[in-house]
């Protein structure tokens, strides 16, 4: 279960100031968060990334305020709890696909499971491209190990940003269709940010944030 409280976040300088609504997201449901560019979606994603430290609120998982967490033991939780897609592909290219999925669960300290990361990416219908380097792929076949990179250490909690913008539109159905699918049977709970009103209905829960946001008037 994913809970946030008054989160809060202030870029340094000048910069915009953001007060988000609080957010719980249960284990196996699909949460969308919708709004125009510039709402501060990004900026959101990687706040329940733990990628940036609120000025203030909580982000809760698992029973740990992670938000409050920092340096190596913030790495250890992200790496075991939380599964990153973000908007394109980024891989170690001098690795193969299946060694790229075994550095996810190294870095994480998990022991090496080379049947579990052949397994995942089986799932994804990309288990024959295992050996190859990913930047030989198509960028479709790129996402899908990055959905399968995200899920090799069964986090509890699935985070995406416009996961499908690099997509034409049936691979991006399909890729969405794989994230959602693939989170549901692990029993992760799924945020997925995206200016993509179309993605509405496929969701449990739609959170949409107003252009204005950064004038905490929420
Ligand atoms: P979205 O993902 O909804 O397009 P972002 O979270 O990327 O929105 O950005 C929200 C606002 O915060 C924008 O006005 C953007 O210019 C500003 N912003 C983003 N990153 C920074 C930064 N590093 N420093 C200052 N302002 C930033
Ligand atoms: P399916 O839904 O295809 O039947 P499951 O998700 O129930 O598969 O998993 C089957 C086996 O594969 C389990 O024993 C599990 O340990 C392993 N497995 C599945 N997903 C992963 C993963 N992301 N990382 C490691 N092992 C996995």
């Amino acid at each position: 279960m994913l809970k946030t409280h008054d989160l809060t976040y202030t870029y340094a300088g000048n910069g915009p100031s953001f007060r988000f609504p609080d957010l719980s997201v249960a284990p196996a449901e699909a949460c969308l968060l919708l709004g125009p560019s510039g709402a501060g979606k990004s900026t959101w994603l990687h706040l329940l990334a733990g990628l940036l430290t609120p000025v203030a609120g909580s982000t809760v998982l698992a029973g740990t305020d992670y938000a409050r967490l920092s340096g190596g033991a913030l790495d250890r939780f992200r790496g075991r709890n939380i599964g990153l897609v973000l908007q394109r592909p980024y891989f170690l290219q001098a690795l193969t696909v299946k060694e790229n999925l075994l550095i996810a669960r190294r870095s994480a300290g998990l022991a090496p499971d080379k049947a579990g990361a052949l397994h995942v990416l089986e799932q994804l219908g990309i288990a024959h491209h295992a050996d190859v380097r990913p930047g030989r792929l198509s960028v479709g076949e790129q996402q899908r190990v990055t959905i399968a990179r995200a899920l090799v250490n069964r986090p509890q909690l699935i985070l995406a940003d416009e996961p499908t913008s690099a997509l034409d539109n049936r691979n991006a159905a399909r890729v969405s269709d794989l994230l959602r699918q693939r989170a549901a049977d692990l029993g992760a709970a799924l945020v997925v940010v995206t200016h993509d009103q179309r993605l509405k209905d496929q969701f449990d829960a739609v959170v949409e944030l107003r252009p204005s946001t950064h004038q905490e008037n929420y």
